[in-house]
């Protein structure tokens, strides 16, 4: 795929101070973003570091000090909308050329991420100060939600338009100016995104957009005392180094981080269904997302005709590069990502698994696209690295139980706590078992993910806070009560 005449890419350095910045001088560092379906170049970038983005902060902090109105934040977060819905294309193009994702699949993220903006909008009131009905002390009271100041926003390669959508759309709605860091491996939709927002008239320092050094970036996130929201998705190796960099300076953090989904397949459950969801979830973005289903635990009386319908079905998927017609399946996102994949299966293999569809795939050559056969291994147990680590890759694993106890109990085996999957046709059986699995997301009898509407984040080591819904705005605000002798 090739980018070079993209308009919405006209300008590829860092944006603060409601600019995009001059093009730096020949020695500066820069970064290459390569397309996954080929190994070939996008993009040379120039790499910012920590000087960048305390510039960037500074600019937003400046910002904080003249906050904008609930109605022209409003209309933003429409316009934002709308600009998706306009570009809808060429954002999608420019997605699939980085990310790997098939293109059907990106105009979708186009749209989800269009989404959030205009649920955001529609949810400004909620923002709007509180008057309570009683006079404790015979004062009025009125609960006012500031902005909390800067916010740092770091995203990671599998969505990158949709994942800094959640925060982005938040932090305008509730005021706060913000700095976003994307994945290093996908700046561009995150560039074209600024494009459009360079043409929307918002306040210098509302929005900025650095990238390059991210450890060094994320340091000056976790210490310049002007930012005081910190949110991230990505790894919980990385989550956790961040909260701890980010405790001695009191900052609020909303962390989305791994997960571990397990997908519980009752003998009372339609099967046809249990599988049509499956496919729909774990294969998203070639299995590369959070909520994408890691364990499939299926009740040994009907694992035989569950594993069969399934294979069935991954073994007709086809794998391709995303921009190519009818391609279900994209490449993984770089050789790390295939060897880790490629290191879970031979393991499980090793360890007496079997593949009903699938099994290991070869090794690109070097710098080649890294395309991993969908793959369905049967006969998990929890001693297997699979059953422990997430895969991001398109590979299925089966692990077969007997009764609700041991489901539970392997579903919950796990330090993360993001998505989980119920199918069962018993309500009284659902009933039971939603309260004991510890994930902040749940599908009773369907695969779906998370939506702008609802909230949505993880327990356990999956992070802190949601994004969505209310409760994702409230995570960009300070609550002030003012308490009024009158
Ligand atoms: P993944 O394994 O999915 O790439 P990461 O957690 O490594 O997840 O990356 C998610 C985001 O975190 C990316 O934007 C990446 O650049 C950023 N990141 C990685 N390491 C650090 C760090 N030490 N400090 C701040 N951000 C980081």
């Amino acid at each position: 795929m090739r980018l070079e005449d993209e308009p919405l890419l006209a300008h590829r350095t860092a944006y603060l101070a409601g600019a995009f910045l001059p093009e730096p001088d020949d020695e500066a560092r820069t970064l290459e973003v390569r397309d996954p379906a080929s190994g070939a170049r996008l993009a040379r970038l120039p790499s910012y570091g920590a000087e960048t983005a305390r510039a960037a902060v500074e600019a937003a902090a400046e910002a904080v000090e003249s906050p904008a109105p609930l109605e022209a934040r409003r209309g933003w977060l429409l316009a934002i909308a709308e600009a998706h819905a306009t570009h809808r294309e060429p954002l999608a193009r420019i997605l699939t050329a980085e990310n790997g994702k098939p293109l059907v699949e990106a105009r979708g993220e186009v749209d989800y991420a269009a989404a959030f903006y205009r649920d955001a909008a529609g949810r400004l009131d909620a923002l709007a100060p509180r008057r309570l009905s009683e006079r404790p002390r015979d004062h009025g009271w009125t609960v006012h939600a500031r902005p909390a100041g800067v916010a740092g926003l770091i995203t990671p390669w599998n969505f990158p338009l949709a994942m800094h959508a959640k925060k982005v759309s938040a932090a305008l709605a509730a005021g706060a100016p913000f700095v976003l860091k994307p994945s290093e491996l996908t700046p561009l939709s995150a560039l074209a995104f600024f494009q459009l927002l360079d043409g929307l008239g918002l306040p210098p320092g509302t929005a900025s957009l650095v990238w390059g050094d991210a450890p060094a970036i994320g340091e000056v996130f976790c210490t310049h005392p002007a930012v005081r929201v910190l949110s991230f998705t990505g790894s919980t190796e990385v989550g956790r180094r961040l909260a701890t960099a980010a405790a001695p300076h009191m900052k609020r953090l909303a962390l989305e981080l791994g997960g571990n989904a397990p997908f519980l397949v009752f003998a009372d459950a339609d099967l046809d269904s249990a599988v049509a969801q499956l496919m729909g979830n774990k294969f998203r973005c070639s299995g590369q997302t959070c909520v994408c289903t890691n364990r499939v635990l299926v009740e040994a009386s009907v694992a035989e005709a569950f594993a069969e319908k399934l294979a069935a079905r991954v073994g007709a998927l086809r794998v391709g590069p995303g921009a190519e017609a009818g391609v279900q399946i994209g490449p993984l996102i770089d050789r790390r990502g295939f060897d880790k994949v490629h290191r879970l299966v031979a393991d499980a293999l090793d360890r007496g698994a079997t593949a009903r569809v699938g099994g290991l795939s070869a090794a690109p050559d070097a710098g080649a696209g890294c395309f991993f056969t969908p793959t369905v291994l049967d006969r998990v147990t929890p001693d297997m690295a699979i059953a422990r680590e997430e895969a991001f890759g398109p590979v299925v694993a089966l692990t077969r139980f007997d009764g609700e106890d041991e489901a539970v109990r392997l579903a919950n085996a796990t330090e993360h706590g993001l998505a989980a999957y119920l199918f069962t046709g018993d309500p009284a059986r659902a009933e039971r078992v939603l309260p004991r699995l510890r994930f902040g997301h749940v599908g009773l009898n369907s695969g779906t993910g998370p939506t702008p509407e609802a909230p949505f984040g993880g327990m356990k080591m999956s992070g802190l806070g949601r994004e969505g819904g209310i409760e994702g705005l409230l995570e960009y605000v300070e609550l002030q009560t003012v308490a009024e002798r009158d």
